[in-house]
């Protein structure tokens, strides 16, 4: 069991709080977890009546919990999250794209898609300035001239801009990127999730190939127990034994992280099935199976791509789908539906 503190108390009530649990025989400890202060009990303390703890006047909320996350937990924050991205909005209600080309190239490469992008309605442009590549001996990103020109795009373009980040030290680069990424492969820098705890600034956090959904959110947990409960977090398929696509997207993580926590989902399509021509429907039956957004790689010359070409839809292609995204979701939100 574990109780939410008003956010009123002080070290000493806290203490007499923890002395109260010690009286009824069990042993609690007090945690910090971002603004919030919480009273973990032991097991024996499943048996105490809920009710009775939430009577102490210093106890804002008591829940039995099996998880391990606190801050992230729908038990302990029912109501869905909407996480702001600079113009944009994300979750409870708020449909968003992420739509660009997986790595910025050049300067009139960003222009000519940001220009398409805006036009099809995405809410947020990516762009990768740091690319995690398989192989060192592949393109690894134009790194900092590179968010200046997504920057540049962003501004010209009107959107908010979304960028991959790899390592503590390139933070103060990050500083007018709307939206940082946690990419699948460091969704386990717990380093990295400490230092984006500290920011006041959205994080998207990206699913691991190999993690399960608990160890997900506990990554999430990492970032929000820093202070920063602007967390969006991003299925992007998981390692199966099917060759035919990059990965295999986990629909079922949809419904799922959003029983156990509050925070948006969005699904990235391009990066589960490594083809374009599989993207747009995977897209709609992610819609379909209740994301809050989609993030979607779009790139002009898709042939000539430095990285991610074969899963790149062209903007026609993106911009059919979002008319038809579009009319889904009113299909969705229809009340005989
Ligand atoms: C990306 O979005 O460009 C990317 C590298 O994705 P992921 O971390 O999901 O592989
Ligand atoms: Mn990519």
């Amino acid at each position: 069991m574990i109780a939410l503190l008003k956010s009123d108390a002080s070290a000493s009530q806290i203490d007499q709080l923890v002395a109260w649990f010690a009286g009824q025989g069990y042993h609690a400890t007090c945690t910090q977890a971002g603004k919030k202060t919480f009273v973990v009990l032991d097991e024996a303390a499943a048996k105490l009546d809920l009710g009775l703890v939430e009577s102490q006047p210093l106890v804002e909320r008591a829940v039995r919990l099996s998880e391990a996350y606190l801050l992230v937990n729908r038990k302990l924050h029912p109501a869905d999250s909407q996480i702001a991205v600079g113009t944009a909005a994300v979750g409870a209600g708020a449909f968003a794209c992420i739509a660009g080309p997986c790595a910025v190239e050049s300067k009139a490469q960003l222009h000519s898609i940001a220009t398409a992008v805006k036009a099809a309605g995405t809410a947020i442009l990516r762009g990768g300035a740091f690319k995690p590549r398989t192989s060192p001996y592949d393109f690894q990103g134009l790194a900092a001239p590179g968010l200046a020109l997504l920057e540049e795009a962003g501004r010209d373009s009107g959107l908010p801009v979304a960028s991959e980040i790899m390592a503590v030290r390139e933070l103060p680069l990050f500083e007018h990127i709307d939206l940082i990424q946690v990419g699948a492969r460091n969704m386990q820098n717990y380093e990295l999730l400490k230092e984006l705890g500290q920011l006041d600034k959205p994080i998207l956090l990206k699913r691991g190939p190999a993690n399960t959904l608990d160890e997900f959110l506990l990554s999430a947990e990492y970032i929000a127990a820093g202070g920063n409960s602007q967390i969006i977090l991003c299925e992007r398929g998981i390692r199966g034994f099917e060759p035919s696509t990059r990965y295999t997207l986990d629909f079922s993580s949809i419904p799922l992280l959003k029983e156990k926590s509050h925070l948006p989902v969005l699904v990235d399509p391009s990066h589960a099935m490594g083809q374009a021509r599989l993207v747009p429907t995977m897209a709609l039956a992610a819609v379909a199976a209740g994301a809050d957004g989609l993030m979607i790689e779009v790139h002009n010359q898709p042939e000539a791509a430095l990285c991610d070409g074969m899963q790149a839809i062209l903007p026609e292609t993106f911009a059919a789908l979002m008319k038809k995204i579009t009319q889904l979701r009113q299909v969705l939100a229809a009340d005989n539906c």
